[in-house]
């Protein structure tokens, strides 16, 4: 008979008493001595949660150090991205991941949640703090995991299903959640649950084109207007666009992602003025964690004329109770908390020093690339970003975005105005966020555009020497003469970018 202790054993490990059956007289249970057992049993317990990646995990912890690595030694230009600082990322990193509180501060659902409650207020009154917004006549949901599901809420909570949006179509500058389907599909949810209508750039001028959207609105009737983009160098028309949302009787979002932080130092026009409901990122120029917020107008919306009465916006429980409980679960207390300390730098002058340097570094950077004699969707540069068209040089984005890769050099291709492939588009996407975040000026910005330009020569020789991308992306590899070219120049690169400082920890 097996001694209670042991039985317990041989449930919690029958690997270590299964033996093949030819040797299993050699390693019966019962021959273990009880002495070993407790022994074996404490190692069991030794769990202590306390010891480092790098003790933990060596294999992980290598690969999160060549990413550190990768990140200091590469010239980062995705418009999309920035540098969170050490203090955001303490946050992130902290015992915060392990609470549950679904609900709200004061409405939650799990104990224990007295100091989160804290921390979300704190969350969202920095957040109506930078972008200047009254209390009485904002309000904010800090509790989207990201971008995509900030959206996703705010749509849930403003339509019913199959309600009508529109917005900028993804390959003119638009997002995915925006409504993008192809001709044989529906891609984003958003045009799987609500039925979307895009609206386009003006081809000649590379600038939104409001007659077009004007028009279209009128005959669609989308209930949601959206304005905001993922690709597009220039400032947004809000007032044209809630113009249009008052003829049609549509709700103003503006889809903030992008610019929040630009919004927020002041330093190109707010959405706030004329939206309804404005959503962000928190991880792009506002340089916090990743996560996402919902702004909604609340307090009283109109005066009936007849009786006095005040209407009011019913924005706030329908967000609210679309992000939970319809969407998510227990809000990411870590995230939130490290938005709230991202925020706070945000409320800084020196992030409005940031904001503004971002907004001369993506000049400068329009004006180099022009001197260079390259073409830019709308001929220049409003905020952090410059389009660049490569097609007049005969090269397109997906062939520029490998070579700049190989060389150190991070953009993403791009779709322009009148491309026919969104796999071989004619465009890159240049940024300013984060490299300014490293400190990055104007001249260290021409410098920048003077790598870019010996890659893309490169690029230039070895497309006239080979045929499809996938040719042209081997003999990248494979050449002799080009894999020494591109080795003279990353290591030029890299040099280059050590010598800056970054944002967040020493070595992770
Ligand atoms: C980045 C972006 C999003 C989505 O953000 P994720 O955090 O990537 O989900 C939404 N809208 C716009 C305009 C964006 O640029």
């Amino acid at each position: 008979m097996l001694a209670p202790a042991l039985r317990r054993l041989a449930n919690v490990s029958w690997e270590f008493i299964r033996c093949s059956s030819e040797s299993l007289s050699r390693c019966r249970p019962t021959r273990i001595h009880h002495d070993e057992m407790v022994i074996w049993a404490r190692g069991l317990s030794k769990w202590t949660g306390q010891e480092s990646m790098a003790e933990s995990d060596s294999e992980m912890w290598a690969l999160v150090q060549q990413e550190k690595d990768r990140q200091c030694r590469g010239l980062e230009l995705i418009a999309s991205e920035n540098f969170c600082s050490r203090a955001a990322l303490e946050a992130l990193g902290s015992c915060l991941n392990n609470k549950y509180s679904e609900g709200y501060p004061g409405k939650r659902y799990y104990a224990g949640t007295e100091i989160i409650d804290k921390i979300e207020l704190l969350c969202q009154q920095r957040a109506l703090d930078a972008f200047d917004l009254d209390p009485s006549q904002w309000g904010v949901n800090v509790q989207p995991y990201s971008g995509s599901p900030a959206n996703f809420a705010a749509y849930t909570g403003l339509l019913h299903p199959h309600d009508r949006l529109m917005g900028l179509d993804l390959p003119d500058g638009g997002h995915l959640t925006h409504g993008y389907m192809s001709d044989v599909k529906r891609i984003s949810a958003t045009s799987i649950y609500f039925e979307s209508m895009p609206y386009k750039l003006n081809p000649a001028t590379g600038l939104i084109d409001y007659d077009q959207l004007e028009v279209t609105a009128r005959l669609f009737r989308p209930q949601l207007i959206i304005a905001g983009t993922s690709a597009y160098a220039r400032l947004i028309d809000y007032k044209r666009m809630k113009q249009v949302c008052e003829e049609v009787k549509a709700v103003l979002l503006a889809d903030m992602a992008h610019i929040s932080g630009l919004v927020a130092a002041k330093v190109i026009p707010s959405p706030f003025e004329y939206a309804d409901v404005v959503t962000s990122t928190t991880h792009k120029t506002l340089r916090g964690a990743r996560a996402g917020l919902i702004f909604y107008r609340k307090g009283t919306k109109s005066v009936d004329k007849k009786t006095g009465k005040e209407i009011p916006y019913n924005f706030e429980d329908r967000i609210n109770f679309a992000v939970f409980p319809s969407i998510q679960g227990g809000p990411h207390n870590h995230a939130i908390a490290a938005v709230a300390v991202a925020l706070k730098q945000v409320n800084s002058p020196s992030f409005k020093e940031y904001a503004q340097q971002v907004l001369r570094n993506a000049k400068c950077m329009a004006g180099a690339l022009l001197k260079k004699g390259y073409t830019l969707v709308s001929g220049g540069t409003d905020n952090h970003l410059v389009l660049v068209d490569l097609r007049p040089k005969g090269i397109d984005g997906a062939r520029a975005d490998r070579v700049l890769e190989l060389v150190s050099i991070t953009a993403n291709k791009n779709t322009c105005p009148g491309d026919k492939s969104a796999l071989v588009p004619g465009g890159l996407r240049l940024g300013a966020p984060a490299l300014t975040s490293r400190g990055f000026q104007e001249a260290d910005f021409e410098k920048v555009v003077d790598f870019i330009d010996e890659g893309i020569q490169i690029g230039l020789d070895v497309k006239r020497k080979t045929a499809k991308v996938q040719d042209f992306k081997n003999f990248l590899l494979e050449d002799q003469e080009t894999v020494q070219r591109l080795t003279e120049l990353r290591q030029r690169v890299e040099k280059f970018a050590r010598s800056f400082p970054m944002p967040g920890f020493q070595d992770h």
